[in-house]
């Protein structure tokens, strides 16, 4: 074939990937489209790695294979991991695709390098400087998140000003190579004080604020692979890392509005480190506990039940539990919800994505703006391994950490019923003061064998 048909044919194959990147996003947005959003992905992530491979440039597909090969060997298992899992999952993966960018960022420097045209020095300076910090920055979300690292924040005095001094300084050394891109012995440095920024930076922040610095860093990650798409050229790699930029950036947005925090308070509150809040004053308080058949009891003599789902049924994997009560108690003529709190869970959408998953019909699921105003109206609430996104002292303790984060109002129904295993707190650590209600009965137990308990009794399975 002609070097002029192969080209044709790669910019068609990126042409193909770019509308399929675009509709993958507008699909992944509704969970009835989801899926097709997933396929038009993965397909288009083929067109583009099947283009590229075409790429006259190439002489020896020698290493192509093995990275491939190397990249297999990672990207399975990872693909294999638990759902509770997938938010460190996807720090590892910003991580590689950081490291990558910042690989062909210095290896393009060097080919160049002393004849690299002044916007081409600062396209590679954003890029190596971006792809180092998200690269650690990365790796070390990861291992809060998997709990390999402390999970709390580690904060001392002047720490944003060492930081922001270090990042001061790698963008002035990116200065001055920009004006003299001769300075060859600038560039390593200008690659290791983001590596020890990415490290630096991630300290102060609490376990609690890793999903939203992970979508963070994702959007570092874009931007970082649409500066690589100006160096090597390629307007696939600039469509497709801006795309990644701007929707990492939009779901950060989301989901400091969900908790009620700033980007400010996110990066540099150290939030989870103090966390008394007016805990001390319930110490000496009681709650009632209840048992499975007196809990399917309450819900069978209810007409309305709005089901609250939140990180314990994930860690339970109890959504197919929680399907078969649904099933029980619509037989019964109840009308039963669920409340989806944007934050409930471990990453977005993470409460749809698991009773999608047991096929619990769609319009059942109502966020929490439209489930808010019905709360009063409910006969009762079932709350299953939620706790944070339940706080009224979101509400009302103006001490309280997660003061002003917008809460699902269940402490409004009329019974209030909790399925978790012990009266510890969420991932906030903080106090709950809903359990102290005369309203609110505990259920003691894990969340699958406690809804199964249920379902038996509500489908006389029980004794
Ligand atoms: P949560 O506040 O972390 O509470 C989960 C509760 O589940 C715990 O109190 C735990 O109590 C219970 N639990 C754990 N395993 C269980 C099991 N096997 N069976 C029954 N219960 C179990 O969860 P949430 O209400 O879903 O709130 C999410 C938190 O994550 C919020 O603080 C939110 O800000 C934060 N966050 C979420 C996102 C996101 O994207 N979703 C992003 C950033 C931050 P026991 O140990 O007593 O069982």
């Amino acid at each position: 074939m002609s070097p002029t048909a192969t080209q044709h044919i790669i910019e068609v194959c990126y042409l193909i990937a770019t509308a399929l990147f675009i509709l993958s996003l507008k699909w992944l947005s509704a969970p009835s489209t989801a899926r097709r959003g997933v396929l038009a992905g993965e397909i288009g992530m083929a067109l583009a790695i099947g283009g590229t491979l075409l790429h006259h440039g190439i002489i020896d597909y020698k290493w192509i294979l093995i990275a491939l090969v190397l990249g297999t060997i990672i990207g399975v298992p990872l693909g294999l991991v638990q759902m509770t899992a997938v938010p460190q999952r996807t720090a590892l993966s910003h991580a590689c695709g950081a490291l990558c960018v910042t690989l062909v960022g210095t290896a393009e420097f060097y080919l160049r390098s002393p004849n690299v045209p002044r916007f081409m020095m600062a396209v590679l300076c954003l890029e190596v400087i971006l792809g180092s910090l998200t690269f650690t920055g990365s790796l070390m979300a990861t291992g809060k998140l998997q709990e390999v690292l402390p999970q709390r924040p580690i904060t001392y005095r002047g720490q944003n000003f060492v930081n922001l001094s270090l990042l001061g300084i790698a963008i002035m050394l990116a200065v001055l190579l920009v004006l003299n891109p001769g300075q060859k012995a600038l560039f390593p440095l200008i690659v290791f004080i983001p590596l020890i920024f990415g490290v630096m930076m991630i300290i102060p922040i609490g376990g609690a604020d890793m999903p939203t610095v992970i979508s963070l860093l994702n959007s570092y990650a874009g931007l970082s692979a649409a500066a690589m798409g100006f160096v090597l050229d390629s307007k696939l790699l600039i469509i497709a890392g801006a795309l990644d930029g701007s929707s990492g950036f939009i779901l950060s947005v989301i989901m400091s509005k969900a908790m009620n925090r700033s980007f400010t308070n996110v990066l540099f509150g150290a939030f989870g480190q103090v966390q008394t809040s007016a805990a001390g004053a319930q110490e000496a308080r009681t709650v009632r506990s209840a048992t499975a058949e007196e809990a399917s009891g309450i819900l069978a003599a209810a007409n309305s039940v709005a089901i609250v789902p939140g990180y314990g049924m994930a860690v339970a994997q109890a959504q197919h539990k929680v399907r078969e009560l649904f099933d029980a108690l619509t037989k019964k003529g109840i009308d039963v919800k669920f409340g989806i709190h944007p934050v409930a869970g471990r990453m977005p959408g993470h409460m749809n994505v698991l009773l999608a998953e047991a096929d619990i019909p769609y319009d059942r699921l109502l966020d929490m703006d439209s489930i808010n105003p019905d709360f009063p109206q409910t006969d009762v609430v079932l709350i299953i391994g939620a706790n944070d996104v339940t706080n009224p002292a979101a509400r009302t303790d103006q001490s309280s950490p997660i003061f002003g984060m917008p809460i699902l109002d269940v402490d409004k129904a009329r019974t209030v019923m909790v399925i978790k295993r012990s009266m510890n707190p969420g991932f906030a650590g903080i106090d709950n003061p809903l359990y102290y209600f005369d309203k609110t009965l505990m259920l003691f137990g894990d969340a699958k064998g406690f809804v199964g308990d249920i379902v038996r009794e509500l489908t006389g399975g029980g004794h």
